[in-house]
């Protein structure tokens, strides 16, 4: 019996990327928002129905999701010092808000949704005056509506930035609902559905907005070599570039070979009478199939049956963040929703190209 790891990525082949190697080789610009970074936020920007100058290529997402956070609400000042975000999420969305100088508070989250809700950070805004930003995240990519967010953002004054890494396909599916005012950070890390190795874009509102982005992935520098605000080097490569420009070109079909494997997937948990459980595009990014059990021993005991048949998966967030090392200790509530959900989501097996017979294995192990 082969091992099935828990994902077996593909990125775009030599001979795909080769033709943007060799207008890289004959350009000679190497970074710094050169021809292919700007071609890759044009095509992205049409991929997503909205202006190129909206779209912010970044070296990472958690660089793109730095540079929102420095465009709308700058460095922590004293009273304002605090960011506000889900335990449930990524330890890099924490990350992003502590290299912008924040100190992180960490909030429950909707069990049905699995996100930070605006009704959650305004209890939370009265418990805490310093708080100075909210940061809501697409869990796994389901994604986070901007209406109800640019209310709370009107009403309370708190500048909101959307961590949406995984959400690439959500969002895309519905721009309208998933792009507004408020920036969304993506991240095309090797482990999202559309993936540049390292990469990351920010969506920003207009002009303005795209320039302190710009900025802040840049050092500070807009058109000259002035700094102009607190910053660090955030930018995507030319190469990375090249990577995207081949991802969106067979975009199509990587999708659609997602698409079927996600099929497969519900098929055997339907078999099973188990679809219940099951979580998976197009409700989340397509590199995603998570089984969400009832209770966390349901969840040990399939985590023990999939180890013994040879079958990877993760718990993509680890324990709620702060559970985790670094954020331990720290006087803060119990967070029961989070704690609880990190334990009974487990991430399966996915790749574009995984076989029928594995998938039936999978949910066979689960089962
Ligand atoms: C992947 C991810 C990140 C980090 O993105 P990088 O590109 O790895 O920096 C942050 N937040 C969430 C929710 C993620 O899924």
């Amino acid at each position: 019996m082969k091992h099935i790891p828990v994902l077996h990525p593909r990125l775009p082949s030599a001979d795909r990327l080769a033709p943007y190697l060799q207008q890289i080789d004959a350009n000679r610009v190497y970074s710094n928002f050169g021809p292919l970074n700007m071609e890759f936020g044009r095509r992205l920007g049409e991929h997503f129905g909205i202006e190129a100058g909206r779209v912010i290529c970044a070296g990472t997402g958690t660089a793109a999701l730095v540079a929102g956070i420095l465009a709308v609400a700058g460095r922590a000042e004293p009273g304002r010092h605090v960011a506000l975000l889900p335990a449930f999420t990524f330890v890099g969305t924490a990350l992003a808000a502590e290299l912008c100088g924040y100190q992180v508070r960490f909030c429950d989250v909707d069990p049905d949704r699995w996100q930070l809700t605006p009704d959650l950070a305004r209890a939370a805004l009265e418990q805490d005056g310093s708080i100075g930003l909210a940061v809501p995240v697409a869990p796994f990519g389901r994604p986070v509506r901007q209406a109800p967010w640019a209310e709370f953002q009107a009403n309370t004054g708190l500048p909101v930035v959307i961590d949406a890494a995984a959400a690439f396909e959500t969002v895309a599916a519905n721009p309208d609902a998933f792009l507004g005012d408020l920036p969304v950070a993506l991240s095309f890390h090797a482990t999202k559905s559309f993936a540049t190795g390292e990469g990351g874009c920010v969506f920003v509102a207009g002009p303005s907005q795209a320039r302190l982005a710009i900025q802040a992935l840049n050092f500070g520098f807009y058109t000259s070599r002035e700094c102009d605000s607190f910053s660090f080097n955030g930018k995507l490569s030319e190469y990375h570039a090249a990577v995207g420009l081949a991802e969106l070109d067979g975009w199509r079909d990587k999708s659609a070979d997602f698409g079927r494997v996600v099929t497969l997937y519900r098929r055997e948990f339907r078999d099973r009478g188990l679809e219940r459980m099951l979580c998976c595009a197009p409700e989340t990014c397509s590199s995603y199939v998570l089984a969400c059990f009832d209770t966390v021993t349901e969840a040990n005991s399939v985590k023990k049956s999939l180890a013994d048949a040879d079958i990877g998966f993760r718990h993509w967030y680890g324990k709620a963040l702060h559970r985790q090392n670094y954020y331990r200790g720290r006087d803060g509530p119990e967070l029961p929703v989070s704690e609880s959900l990190a334990e009974r989501i487990i991430g399966l097996p996915m790749a574009q190209d995984l076989e029928p017979a594995a998938v039936h294995r999978v949910v066979q192990a689960v089962a």
